[in-house]
C-alpha cells in the first residue's frame, strides 16, 4: 500500500486520545471520534505509573507528566488508627526502571494528551452506531447520520464498548458491590506533602489521599455496598463521612471541606476476562478490552502500553491485519493479569470480616521486601518483549 493507512479510533478518553498520538507519530493517518458534545473529564485524579510512561517513551513520546501532576515520592498503607502498616517501594522501583509514577487530575492528563495533537482528528458528538466490514476496509456509521471509512476500527470505547459489543456479543458487567467516591479538593496538611499518596485500609472500606500537585489533593474513599444501591447513590459529603466514623481526623476534615457537588460516585466494576479483541480489521484497546478494578491504579496505565505496543507492531508488520492479531496476542496475557490481580487485590482490600483484616494487616506489615518487590513489579515494569525495538526508540530515550 502505497498511501499511509488510516485509522479510525472510537472514543477520545486516555486509551483513544494516546493511541492517536502514537499513531500519529508513526506517520498513520487518524481519525478520532468521541460521543461527547464536549471533551470534558470526571472532575477525579488517577495515577499514571512508572510502566505507562515506560511504554511512550519506547516510542519516543514525553508527555512530561511531572509538569501536569506530583511524581509519587512516599506511598503508604495505613489502619485507621492511624498507624503506619507499610510504605510501599513504589517510587523506588519507578525510579529504578529510569521513570517516575505520577498522579495527576484526569483534566490535566487530558490536557497533556491534548497538547500532542492536532485537535482537528477529533470529531466530537459522534457516537458510533453500525460498523460495515468490507475487503478492502472498513465503514463506521454514527447516530447522526455521518459515515467515515478507514483501513483499521480500534474501539478505544470504554466499558461500555459499542464495538467490544460488535465484536463479541453484548455481555453483562461484573460488579465488585462496592462503591467508589471521588473528589479533588485544595487542601493542606502537613502529612500531606510533595508526591504524597496514603491508604488507609478498614474493614470492607478505605481511603486514599493523594497529592496531585499545585496545592490540590485528589481523595477517593469506599464502602462496600450493593451494586443497585451504589447506582442510586446521592447522599452529600455527610453521609459519606457517616461511613468513617472514628477514623483519623485528616479523614473527616478533607470530606468534610469538599463541597458535595464537587464529589462524584461510582459503582465498582469490571468485566470477566476475554481473549477474543477483534477480528479482520478490528481490534480494542484500554477499557473496552480489558476493564478492570481499580486497586492496582493501572486501568489507564494499560491503556497508555495498549496504545504503545499497537504503534510498535504497526510499524513492524506490512500486513496491518497481522499486526493487529499481534498486538492482541502481545497485551493479552499482560492485561488478563492485571483484570485478575487488579479483582483479588480488590476482595483483600474490601474485605469486611475483622479478623481477616488483621490477618491481611499483619501479612503486608511483614512480608518480606523482596516479595513485596517481586509483586509490585510485575506491573510496574513495561516488557518490551515481543517488541523489536530499535535503538531510536528503546525503552532509554527519556529515562531521567
Ligand atoms: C474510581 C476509578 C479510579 C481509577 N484510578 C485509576 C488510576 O489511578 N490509574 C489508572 O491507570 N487507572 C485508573 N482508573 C481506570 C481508568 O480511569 C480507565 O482504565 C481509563 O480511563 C480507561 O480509558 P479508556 O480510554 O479505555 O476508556 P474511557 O475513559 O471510558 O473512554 C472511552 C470514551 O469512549 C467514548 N465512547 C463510548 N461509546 C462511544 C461510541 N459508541 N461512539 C463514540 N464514542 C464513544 C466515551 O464517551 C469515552 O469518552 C480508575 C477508574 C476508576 C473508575
Amino acid at each position: 500500500m502505497n498511501r499511509p493507512l488510516k485509522v479510525i479510533i472510537i472514543g477520545a478518553g486516555i486509551g483513544g486520545l494516546t493511541t492517536a498520538i502514537v499513531l500519529r507519530q508513526f506517520g498513520y493517518v487518524v481519525e478520532v471520534y468521541e460521543q461527547a458534545t464536549t471533551l470534558r473529564t470526571a472532575g477525579s485524579g488517577l495515577s499514571v505509573m512508572s510502566n505507562a510512561i515506560a511504554a511512550l517513551s519506547s516510542i519516543g513520546i514525553n508527555l512530561k507528566l511531572e509538569h501536569f501532576g506530583a511524581p509519587i515520592k512516599c506511598f503508604e498503607i495505613r489502619n485507621i488508627r492511624d498507624r503506619l502498616i507499610r510504605k510501599l517501594p513504589i517510587p523506588e522501583i519507578s525510579s529504578s526502571n529510569g521513570f517516575d509514577s505520577v498522579c495527576i487530575s484526569r483534566k490535566a492528563l487530558q490536557e497533556a494528551l491534548l497538547q500532542q495533537l492536532d485537535k482537528n482528528v477529533i470529531h466530537i458528538g459522534a457516537k458510533a452506531t453500525n460498523i460495515t466490514e468490507r475487503n478492502d476496509g472498513i465503514s463506521i456509521h454514527f447516530a447522526d447520520g455521518r459515515e467515515t471509512h478507514g483501513d483499521l476500527l480500534i474501539g478505544a470505547d470504554g466499558i461500555y464498548s459499542f464495538v467490544r459489543d460488535y465484536i463479541q456479543g453484548n455481555k453483562s458487567i461484573r460488579t465488585a458491590d462496592y462503591i467508589a467516591w471521588l473528589a479533588i479538593t485544595r487542601y493542606q496538611h502537613p502529612q500531606i506533602t510533595s508526591g504524597y499518596v496514603g491508604h488507609y485500609w478498614g474493614t470492607g472500606k478505605r481511603i486514599g489521599l493523594i497529592d496531585i500537585g499545585g496545592g490540590e489533593v485528589y481523595w477517593w474513599g469506599t464502602a462496600n455496598m450493593h451494586t443497585e444501591q451504589a447506582h442510586k447513590w446521592q447522599g452529600n459529603n455527610r453521609d459519606i463521612l457517616s461511613y468513617y466514623k472514628g477514623w483519623p481526623d485528616i479523614v473527616s476534615d478533607i470530606i468534610l471541606q469538599t463541597p458535595s457537588e464537587n464529589i462524584i460516585a461510582v459503582p465498582a466494576q469490571d468485566r470477566p476476562f476475554s481473549s477474543c479483541w477483534g477480528k479482520g480489521r478490528i481490534t480494542l484497546l484500554g477499557d473496552a478490552a480489558h476493564p478492570m478494578l481499580t486497586s492496582l491504579g493501572q486501568g489507564a496505565g494499560m491503556a497508555i502500553e495498549d496504545a504503545s505496543v499497537l504503534g510498535h507492531v504497526l510499524r513492524q508488520q506490512s500486513d496491518p491485519v497481522s499486526a493487529l492479531r499481534q498486538y492482541e496476542k502481545i497485551r493479552i496475557p499482560r492485561t488478563e493479569m492485571l483484570v485478575n490481580a487488579s479483582r483479588t487485590l480488590s476482595e483483600v482490600e474490601q474485605d469486611d470480616r475483622f479478623f481477616h483484616c488483621l490477618k491481611r494487616n499483619l501479612s503486608l506489615q511483614f512480608v518480606p521486601t523482596k516479595t513485596l518487590k517481586k509483586g509490585l513489579d510485575k506491573s510496574l515494569v513495561f516488557s518490551a518483549d515481543g517488541l523489536d525495538l530499535d535503538a531510536n526508540t528503546s525503552l532509554s530515550s527519556f529515562r531521567r
